[in-house]
Protein backbone atom coordinates (compact mmCIF):
# COMPACT_ATOMS: atom_id res chain seq x y z
CA UNK A 1 0.00 0.00 0.00
CA UNK A 2 2.93 2.32 -0.68
CA UNK A 3 1.41 5.45 -1.75
CA UNK A 4 1.24 9.26 -0.93
CA UNK A 5 0.26 8.46 2.83
CA UNK A 6 3.62 6.59 3.43
CA UNK A 7 5.56 9.23 1.76
CA UNK A 8 4.39 11.36 5.10
CA UNK A 9 6.53 8.44 6.67
CA UNK A 10 9.98 9.05 5.57
CA UNK A 11 12.31 11.52 5.92
CA UNK A 12 11.19 12.56 9.28
CA UNK A 13 13.03 14.64 11.90
CA UNK A 14 15.51 13.14 14.15
CA UNK A 15 13.00 13.31 17.03
CA UNK A 16 10.82 10.57 15.79
CA UNK A 17 13.66 8.21 15.27
CA UNK A 18 12.86 6.13 18.09
CA UNK A 19 9.47 5.44 16.33
CA UNK A 20 11.08 3.41 13.69
CA UNK A 21 8.36 3.89 11.28
CA UNK A 22 9.98 2.62 7.88
CA UNK A 23 10.50 -0.61 9.55
CA UNK A 24 6.80 -1.32 10.31
CA UNK A 25 4.95 -3.05 7.37
CA UNK A 26 3.40 -1.19 5.00
CA UNK A 27 -0.55 -1.44 5.77
CA UNK A 28 0.81 -0.40 9.30
CA UNK A 29 2.54 2.74 8.28
CA UNK A 30 -0.78 3.68 5.98
CA UNK A 31 -2.81 3.50 8.79
CA UNK A 32 -0.48 5.79 10.78
CA UNK A 33 -0.03 8.03 7.73
CA UNK A 34 -4.20 8.19 7.34
CA UNK A 35 -4.42 8.51 11.19
CA UNK A 36 -1.68 11.48 10.99
CA UNK A 37 -3.58 13.22 7.83
CA UNK A 38 -6.65 13.63 10.31
CA UNK A 39 -5.26 15.12 13.22
CA UNK A 40 -4.56 19.16 13.42
CA UNK A 41 -1.19 18.97 13.97
CA UNK A 42 -0.89 21.78 16.44
CA UNK A 43 1.29 19.71 18.02
CA UNK A 44 -0.09 20.68 21.48
CA UNK A 45 0.63 17.71 23.45
CA UNK A 46 -3.20 17.72 24.97
CA UNK A 47 -3.11 14.05 23.75
CA UNK A 48 -0.11 13.54 26.43
CA UNK A 49 1.87 13.28 23.53
CA UNK A 50 4.56 16.26 23.94
CA UNK A 51 5.86 15.25 20.58
CA UNK A 52 3.01 15.77 18.50
CA UNK A 53 0.42 14.55 16.47
CA UNK A 54 2.47 11.60 14.46
CA UNK A 55 3.45 10.12 17.93
CA UNK A 56 0.07 10.17 18.95
CA UNK A 57 -1.30 8.22 15.58
CA UNK A 58 1.43 5.44 15.84
CA UNK A 59 0.55 5.05 19.64
CA UNK A 60 -3.11 3.96 18.12
CA UNK A 61 -1.96 1.75 15.75
CA UNK A 62 0.67 0.40 17.17
CA UNK A 63 -0.48 0.22 21.06
CA UNK A 64 -3.85 0.31 21.18
CA UNK A 65 -4.39 4.00 22.45
CA UNK A 66 -7.34 5.01 22.64
CA UNK A 67 -8.46 7.01 19.29
CA UNK A 68 -10.68 10.37 21.49
CA UNK A 69 -7.45 11.92 23.21
CA UNK A 70 -7.19 14.44 20.70
CA UNK A 71 -8.39 17.87 22.15
CA UNK A 72 -8.66 19.96 19.54
CA UNK A 73 -9.56 17.64 16.90
CA UNK A 74 -12.88 17.16 19.05
CA UNK A 75 -15.38 14.47 18.06
CA UNK A 76 -15.16 15.05 13.74
CA UNK A 77 -11.91 13.95 14.40
CA UNK A 78 -12.47 11.24 17.06
CA UNK A 79 -15.32 10.09 14.71
CA UNK A 80 -12.68 10.00 11.46
CA UNK A 81 -9.96 7.82 13.49
CA UNK A 82 -12.42 5.36 14.59
CA UNK A 83 -13.56 5.01 10.91
CA UNK A 84 -9.84 4.45 9.62
CA UNK A 85 -9.55 1.69 12.30
CA UNK A 86 -12.26 0.00 11.64
CA UNK A 87 -11.27 0.25 8.05
CA UNK A 88 -7.91 -0.93 7.80
CA UNK A 89 -7.57 -3.29 10.94
CA UNK A 90 -9.49 -6.49 11.35
CA UNK A 91 -10.87 -5.43 15.03
CA UNK A 92 -12.17 -8.05 17.17
CA UNK A 93 -16.20 -7.70 16.79
CA UNK A 94 -16.25 -7.99 20.38
CA UNK A 95 -14.60 -4.24 20.48
CA UNK A 96 -17.02 -3.36 17.81
CA UNK A 97 -18.59 -0.69 21.16
CA UNK A 98 -20.18 2.86 20.65
CA UNK A 99 -17.50 5.25 19.59
CA UNK A 100 -16.13 7.09 21.78
CA UNK A 101 -16.67 10.66 23.32
CA UNK A 102 -13.87 12.90 22.27
CA UNK A 103 -11.40 13.89 24.85
CA UNK A 104 -13.22 17.51 26.51
CA UNK A 105 -11.62 21.22 25.70
CA UNK A 106 -11.76 23.85 27.69
CA UNK A 107 -13.33 25.97 24.69
CA UNK A 108 -16.82 25.54 23.68
CA UNK A 109 -18.02 23.86 20.80
CA UNK A 110 -18.18 25.87 17.03
CA UNK A 111 -21.36 24.84 16.10
CA UNK A 112 -19.85 25.19 12.08
CA UNK A 113 -17.18 23.25 12.56
CA UNK A 114 -18.46 20.65 15.56
CA UNK A 115 -14.63 20.58 16.76
CA UNK A 116 -13.39 23.21 19.97
CA UNK A 117 -13.68 26.91 18.94
CA UNK A 118 -10.37 27.50 17.66
CA UNK A 119 -7.64 29.91 19.72
CA UNK A 120 -5.03 32.02 18.71
CA UNK A 121 -2.42 34.18 20.84
CA UNK A 122 -1.83 37.48 21.34
CA UNK A 123 0.97 38.77 23.23
CA UNK A 124 -0.29 41.89 25.08
CA UNK A 125 2.94 43.81 23.36
CA UNK A 126 3.52 46.56 25.77
CA UNK A 127 3.70 44.22 28.79
CA UNK A 128 6.14 42.00 27.38
CA UNK A 129 9.86 42.34 28.55
CA UNK A 130 11.46 40.62 25.29
CA UNK A 131 12.95 37.71 27.50
CA UNK A 132 12.60 35.54 24.33
CA UNK A 133 11.23 32.39 26.33
CA UNK A 134 8.10 31.86 24.06
CA UNK A 135 9.66 31.33 20.93
CA UNK A 136 11.22 28.30 21.07
CA UNK A 137 8.42 26.93 22.94
CA UNK A 138 6.16 27.89 19.46
CA UNK A 139 6.57 24.29 17.30
CA UNK A 140 5.51 26.68 14.15
CA UNK A 141 7.73 29.42 14.88
CA UNK A 142 4.51 32.04 14.59
CA UNK A 143 6.37 34.11 17.38
CA UNK A 144 8.87 37.04 15.98
CA UNK A 145 10.79 39.67 17.81
CA UNK A 146 10.06 43.60 16.46
CA UNK A 147 11.37 46.93 17.24
CA UNK A 148 10.24 48.39 20.24
CA UNK A 149 7.28 46.04 21.02
CA UNK A 150 9.67 43.33 21.62
CA UNK A 151 7.74 40.32 20.64
CA UNK A 152 4.45 39.10 18.33
CA UNK A 153 2.50 36.61 16.88
CA UNK A 154 2.02 36.15 13.30
CA UNK A 155 -2.06 35.71 13.99
CA UNK A 156 -1.90 33.69 10.38
CA UNK A 157 0.44 31.07 11.66
CA UNK A 158 -0.83 30.71 15.11
CA UNK A 159 -2.63 26.93 15.64
CA UNK A 160 -3.75 28.23 19.27
CA UNK A 161 -1.79 25.28 21.04
CA UNK A 162 -1.26 27.47 23.82
CA UNK A 163 2.12 26.15 24.29
CA UNK A 164 3.75 29.81 24.66
CA UNK A 165 1.29 30.69 27.56
CA UNK A 166 3.21 28.80 30.58
CA UNK A 167 6.94 29.50 29.41
CA UNK A 168 6.01 33.64 29.65
CA UNK A 169 7.34 35.00 33.01
CA UNK A 170 5.14 38.08 33.08
CA UNK A 171 2.03 36.12 31.78
CA UNK A 172 1.24 38.45 29.10
CA UNK A 173 -0.20 36.19 26.48
CA UNK A 174 -3.59 36.03 25.94
CA UNK A 175 -5.37 33.83 23.53
CA UNK A 176 -8.38 34.84 21.75
CA UNK A 177 -11.22 32.96 20.36
CA UNK A 178 -11.34 32.89 16.37
CA UNK A 179 -14.74 31.53 14.13
CA UNK A 180 -13.60 30.23 11.07
CA UNK A 181 -15.82 28.14 8.02
CA UNK A 182 -13.10 26.64 6.32
CA UNK A 183 -13.85 23.77 3.79
CA UNK A 184 -12.63 19.76 4.57
CA UNK A 185 -9.95 20.06 1.60
CA UNK A 186 -8.95 23.78 2.99
CA UNK A 187 -8.30 22.08 6.43
CA UNK A 188 -6.50 18.94 5.20
CA UNK A 189 -3.83 21.59 3.02
CA UNK A 190 -3.44 23.66 6.43
CA UNK A 191 -2.59 20.81 8.54
CA UNK A 192 -0.09 19.47 5.90
CA UNK A 193 1.48 22.99 5.85
CA UNK A 194 1.56 23.12 9.45
CA UNK A 195 3.34 19.67 9.70
CA UNK A 196 5.69 20.71 7.42
CA UNK A 197 6.49 23.72 9.51
CA UNK A 198 6.69 21.72 12.31
CA UNK A 199 8.95 19.45 10.85
CA UNK A 200 11.04 22.03 9.74
CA UNK A 201 11.31 23.72 13.12
CA UNK A 202 12.37 20.41 14.59
CA UNK A 203 14.87 20.20 11.84
CA UNK A 204 16.24 23.68 12.95
CA UNK A 205 16.36 23.12 16.48
CA UNK A 206 18.64 20.14 16.09
CA UNK A 207 20.68 22.06 13.57
CA UNK A 208 20.98 24.90 16.39
CA UNK A 209 21.88 22.02 19.14
CA UNK A 210 24.35 20.75 16.92
CA UNK A 211 26.54 23.71 16.65
CA UNK A 212 28.10 24.21 19.41
CA UNK A 213 28.97 27.53 18.07
CA UNK A 214 26.17 28.75 18.45
CA UNK A 215 25.23 30.14 22.29
CA UNK A 216 22.47 32.09 21.23
CA UNK A 217 18.90 31.18 22.25
CA UNK A 218 16.61 29.48 19.91
CA UNK A 219 15.35 31.93 17.19
CA UNK A 220 12.24 31.35 15.28
CA UNK A 221 12.69 30.74 11.39
CA UNK A 222 10.68 33.59 10.31
CA UNK A 223 12.62 35.50 12.50
CA UNK A 224 15.80 34.79 10.76
CA UNK A 225 14.17 35.44 7.35
CA UNK A 226 13.21 38.60 8.05
CA UNK A 227 16.43 40.10 7.10
CA UNK A 228 18.51 38.97 10.56
CA UNK A 229 15.35 40.11 12.83
CA UNK A 230 16.37 38.00 15.33
CA UNK A 231 19.89 39.66 16.23
CA UNK A 232 18.34 42.82 16.65
CA UNK A 233 16.12 41.30 18.66
CA UNK A 234 18.49 40.01 21.17
CA UNK A 235 19.91 43.43 21.02
CA UNK A 236 16.46 44.86 21.92
CA UNK A 237 15.90 41.91 24.53
CA UNK A 238 18.98 42.47 26.52
CA UNK A 239 18.51 46.38 26.70
CA UNK A 240 14.93 45.84 27.95
CA UNK A 241 16.00 43.68 30.12
CA UNK A 242 18.38 45.83 31.67
CA UNK A 243 15.77 48.85 31.72
CA UNK A 244 13.07 46.60 33.72
CA UNK A 245 15.17 45.43 36.31
CA UNK A 246 16.32 49.34 36.49
CA UNK A 247 12.86 50.21 36.67
CA UNK A 248 11.74 47.70 39.10
CA UNK A 249 14.42 49.34 41.58
CA UNK A 250 13.46 52.71 40.89
CA UNK A 251 9.85 51.75 41.68
CA UNK A 252 10.93 50.30 44.69
CA UNK A 253 12.84 53.68 45.91
CA UNK A 254 9.75 55.80 44.85
CA UNK A 255 7.36 53.53 47.13
CA UNK A 256 9.16 54.06 49.84
CA UNK A 257 9.83 57.40 49.63
CA UNK A 258 6.42 58.07 48.84
CA UNK A 259 5.71 56.07 52.37
CA UNK A 260 7.78 58.10 54.23
CA UNK A 261 6.46 61.64 52.90
CA UNK A 262 3.28 60.55 53.91
CA UNK A 263 3.91 60.05 56.63
CA UNK A 264 5.99 63.54 57.36
CA UNK A 265 6.80 65.93 54.73
CA UNK A 266 10.74 67.00 53.75
CA UNK A 267 11.78 69.10 50.78
CA UNK A 268 15.02 67.08 50.57
CA UNK A 269 12.90 63.81 49.97
CA UNK A 270 10.29 65.42 47.92
CA UNK A 271 12.79 66.26 45.31
CA UNK A 272 14.72 63.38 45.45
CA UNK A 273 11.01 61.88 44.86
CA UNK A 274 10.68 64.15 41.58
CA UNK A 275 13.72 62.69 40.37
CA UNK A 276 13.13 59.33 40.35
CA UNK A 277 10.03 59.53 39.01
CA UNK A 278 11.63 61.41 36.13
CA UNK A 279 14.10 58.97 35.60
CA UNK A 280 11.24 56.40 35.50
CA UNK A 281 9.75 58.32 33.43
CA UNK A 282 12.54 58.27 30.68
CA UNK A 283 12.82 54.65 31.13
S1 LIG B 1 -3.42 18.25 17.83
FE1 LIG B 1 -4.34 16.42 18.73
S2 LIG B 1 -2.99 14.73 18.11
FE2 LIG B 1 -1.87 16.64 17.73
S3 LIG B 1 -0.64 16.93 19.59
FE3 LIG B 1 -2.58 18.07 19.89
S4 LIG B 1 -3.95 16.62 20.95
FE4 LIG B 1 -2.23 15.43 20.10
S1 LIG C 1 2.13 31.45 19.10
FE1 LIG C 1 1.75 30.23 20.95
S2 LIG C 1 -0.31 29.41 20.70
FE2 LIG C 1 0.35 30.15 18.69
S3 LIG C 1 1.23 28.35 17.69
FE3 LIG C 1 2.93 29.40 18.68
S4 LIG C 1 3.12 28.47 20.73
FE4 LIG C 1 1.12 27.87 19.87
S1 LIG D 1 7.78 34.93 26.97
FE1 LIG D 1 6.39 36.66 27.35
S2 LIG D 1 7.73 38.33 28.01
FE2 LIG D 1 9.06 36.78 27.08
S3 LIG D 1 9.27 37.47 24.92
FE3 LIG D 1 7.55 36.00 25.01
S4 LIG D 1 5.73 37.28 25.30
FE4 LIG D 1 7.49 38.55 25.78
Amino acid sequence: MQSSTTIRLVNLPILFDTLSLETLPADIQAQISHIDACLPQTQCGLCEHPDGCLPYAAAIVLEGESYNKCVPGGQPVTDAIAQIIDIDIDIDINSHEAKLIAAPSQWPIDATSERPTEVRAVIREDDCIGCTKCIPACPVDAIVGTGKHMHTIFTDLCTGCELCIAPCPVDCIDLVTVERDISEPERIAEQEDLRQRYHTHLRRVTEQLADSSNSRPVVSMVEAKLNNAASQSLDISEAQAKNTIAAAKLRSKIKKLEKQLSVRANAQKQADLEALQAELSQL
